[in-house]
């Protein structure tokens, strides 16, 4: 059933207890007349079932070799749209009609996991859900709260657009070839309307990756470039903290003071 390699350029773990497959399928529950788009269908042990299931399904596949055995899976099973291109630069707006939203899925390729959440972040506005299976180090930094090691840029800048739900874990003995690292599955739900908005998301991005780059120096230090010592005196933060020990809320109001609208 399986190909004698599976390719570990594009991050290929192939999903195969049925178990975890219909728990994840259990957790999106598609309904008919949604638009759902899959990242990295493979051999379709996600695929399949959501398909049969809502009748039509778009998927973004980077390897060529997969996709005519993929539509061979999938023919009796409804109508599948396959996108052979690479998710990180495929544009997910132009799947859906204005007005209409999306919803993501995908087991994703670790390798790239994380700048392809920065790209779907890109389309956060009309995005209604996403549902991953990544490393379970990823979904935990995603999830991070202020204070703690796994806290970082990446928990900032998700936690800026989404909701962050950490589901289940998933043992490697669920994929063939299993990966070296244990996985878990998230749900990420874009705001509607974010609470502490920034008037320049741009400066906003700039300054957490800057505080970021060097987490074991306090906020004055690592912000020198950014921030001065007559704008830290405009700014109700200490900026003796350390990056890890701010909300998202404050670097907010940290961009805001500096770029007003
Ligand atoms: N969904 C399948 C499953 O659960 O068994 C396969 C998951 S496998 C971890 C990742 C899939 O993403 C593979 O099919 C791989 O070819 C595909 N992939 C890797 N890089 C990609 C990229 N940049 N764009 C689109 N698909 C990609």
């Amino acid at each position: 059933m399986y190909p004698p390699i599976a390719r570990k350029r594009f991050g290929q773990h192939f999903l195969h207890d049925k178990q975890i497959i219909q728990r994840i399928v259990d957790m999106v529950a598609p309904q008919t007349g949604q638009h759902v788009v899959e990242i990295g269908p493979g051999q379709g042990a996600l695929t399949v079932p959501i398909l049969k299931q809502i009748g039509t399904l778009d998927v973004v596949e980077i390897d060529r070799d997969l996709i005519p055995p993929l539509k061979m899976r999938c023919a009796e099973k409804g109508h599948l749209i396959v996108h052979e291109a690479d998710a990180l630069e495929f544009d997910f707006a132009g799947l859906v009609p204005s007005g209409e939203s999306l919803r993501v899925i995908g087991n994703l390729p670790y390798n790239i996991s994380t700048p392809l959440i920065f790209h779907l972040l890109d389309y956060a506005n009309i995005i209604l859900d996403m549902h991953f299976m990544l490393q379970k180090e990823v979904v935990e930094r995603l999830a991070a709260q202020p204070g703690t090691e796994a806290y970082g840029r990446l928990s900032i800048m998700m936690q800026y657009h989404c909701h962050v739900i950490s589901l289940f874990n998933v043992s490697a003995a669920a994929f063939y070839p299993p990966p070296k690292v244990e996985s878990s599955v998230v749900r990420l739900i874009p705001y509607k309307e974010i609470s502490h908005f920034a008037h320049h998301y741009k400066h906003f991005a700039l300054l957490v990756r800057e505080a970021f780059s060097h987490r074991r120096k306090t906020l004055r230090n690592s912000l020198k470039g950014l921030v001065s010592d007559v704008e830290w005196k405009k700014i109700e933060i200490d900026s003796h903290l350390r990056p890890e020990q701010l909300s998202v809320e404050d670097y907010v109001t940290i961009s805001n003071r500096l770029q007003p609208k």
